[in-house]
């Protein structure tokens, strides 16, 4: 069975885990959620070790020919954009690189001419000798398209539904193909086929009720555990954050929310790995990482080129899907634009040095691609 249908019969049906999950994010007294936390903390302990992923998204393009009503890179957007060339691309991976990064997350919007299957292709195998762990964020493709991205050397792939909702989901991504809701839900099983070993889904919350989202959310999980097992499967839980367009969230979540929700997944879901990005400003990082959260970036750009430089001489805007010389304003920085403003902008040394005061061992690589022949 494929998870649309579970999603579509989850109001009448849910499994004895997503109950329970549904009770945990329900409203808590202070001295619950302090229970929550230290069961949490124990479980995360049990199962992960005093243990922290880190990772750096490295941004290919910002070219994209959907409209999502919340992101920056949105077609119709008229922002300066660039997608970097392969020899870019290494240099920025090798600045992450002597930064200790050895996990790295390919991100690039949805654009057949600018980011094709080769140039992925051609990306992951100039940057596959030097990283054992490559994951990508890209549009969602088909089975045979992923597996010669998987034998190239990618390992991991992130896909974020971002609402689980299929009304809402309509009413924000206005065109292009990410409009079919299907296609994109059933994503992760087809990098599963196609022999993807890490698998990362989110909701990106601030669309809709976040309790509505984490329910499904926790139901896809739990799909993916019995359906994909083989894979590693992490889930993320990203919030809003102003980007250009100027898209206003419509719905909140709270720190303290946001915290029960860690807590709830790490109960629910022991062994499934929780992403935190640097969306999130540094104090509540700080607070969340000993709560349940395993893999955090560090000192990332949201912009192709934003950690070398590479690329600002080709920066364009794109009309149509046609290359147009850019409208700079006086001073401008030439930099292609981000996809979102990030909130913690501490160098990746510092965040090392705070996962060490909190008795955690950072962790740069966690895999090695040799090893399987
Ligand atoms: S969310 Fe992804 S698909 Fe939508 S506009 Fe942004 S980059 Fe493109």
């Amino acid at each position: 069975m494929s998870f649309s249908s579970v999603l579509d019969n989850l109001a009448l049906r849910k499994s004895a885990v997503v109950r329970r999950f549904e009770q945990l994010i329900a409203p808590k007294s202070d001295a619950e959620l302090e229970a929550m936390a230290q069961t949490s903390r124990a479980l995360t302990l049990q199962n992960f070790g005093r243990t922290m992923r880190l990772f750096a998204p490295l941004y290919l393009s910002n070219e994209c020919i959907n409209n999502c009503r919340y992101c920056g890179f949105s077609r119709d957007n008229p922002i300066l954009r660039v997608t970097l060339s392969v020899e870019e691309v290494l240099a920025e991976a090798r600045f992450l690189r002597d930064s200790g990064f050895r996990q790295i997350l390919l991100v690039a919007g949805e654009h057949p001419k600018f980011v094709s299957e080769d140039y992925l292709l051609e990306c992951i195998r100039a940057l596959a000798p030097e990283f054992p762990s490559i994951s990508i964020e890209v549009g969602p493709m088909q089975t045979d398209e992923y597996s010669p991205l998987v034998r190239a050397g990618a390992e991991g792939l992130v896909v974020y539904q971002e609402t689980y909702q299929r009304g809402v989901y309509a009413e924000l991504h206005t065109a292009g193909p990410k409009r079919d809701f299907d296609y994109r839900l059933n994503c992760p099983e087809r990098a599963y086929s196609a022999g993807f070993r890490r698998i990362g889904i989110g909701a990106l919350l601030g669309l809709w009720r976040w309790q509505d989202e984490a329910i499904a959310l926790a139901a896809h999980v739990e799909h993916l555990l019995q359906h994909c097992w083989q894979a590693q499967i992490t889930v993320s839980l990203p919030r809003l954050r102003p980007a250009a367009g100027g898209f206003r969230p419509l719905f909140s979540i709270s720190d303290r929310e946001l915290a029960q929700l860690v807590c709830a997944l790490r109960i629910s879901f022991p062994q499934v790995g929780i992403v935190l990005s640097t969306r999130e400003r540094a104090s509540l990082r700080d607070a969340l990482v000993s709560l349940g959260v395993t893999m955090m970036s560090a000192g990332s750009h949201t912009e192709p080129g934003g950690y070398t430089r590479r690329g600002v001489g080709r920066i364009h805007q794109t009309v149509r899907g046609r290359i147009v010389p850019p409208e700079l304003q006086n001073g401008e920085d030439q930099l292609a634009t981000g996809q979102f403003e990030i909130s913690d902008d501490r160098s990746p040394e510092k965040i090392v040095q705070v996962l060490r005061e909190r008795g955690l061992e950072p962790v740069w690589k966690d895999w090695e691609q040799s090893l399987c022949g």
